[in-house]
């Protein structure tokens, strides 16, 4: 048998289904930026926590809330379709 695949389901949970301030924010960045930010997201968040996440968003002058971060490494908004 295959493994369930819930992400559809997911996406339709998500508080911010239609858009996600993290993807939205990354194409505005410079590669640079977007290499960094790509390789901090994909730490633990042990390592790399989602408030570390935002306020490096904040040094940007982006607002993207802790909540957008979580969900969106969690790949619970529509970046991960
Ligand atoms: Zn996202």
């Amino acid at each position: 048998m295959s493994e369930a695949d819930l992400s559809e389901f997911l996406c339709l949970s998500a508080p911010n289904q239609n858009t996600c301030k993290v993807g939205l924010a990354m194409e505005g960045l410079k590669t640079q930026d977007r290499v960094n930010l790509i390789a901090a997201l994909a730490q633990p968040k042990t390592i790399i926590r989602d408030g570390a996440i935002c306020k490096w968003f904040e040094a940007r002058d982006l607002r993207v809330s802790l909540t957008a971060v979580t969900v969106h490494r969690d790949g619970r908004c529509r970046c991960a379709r």
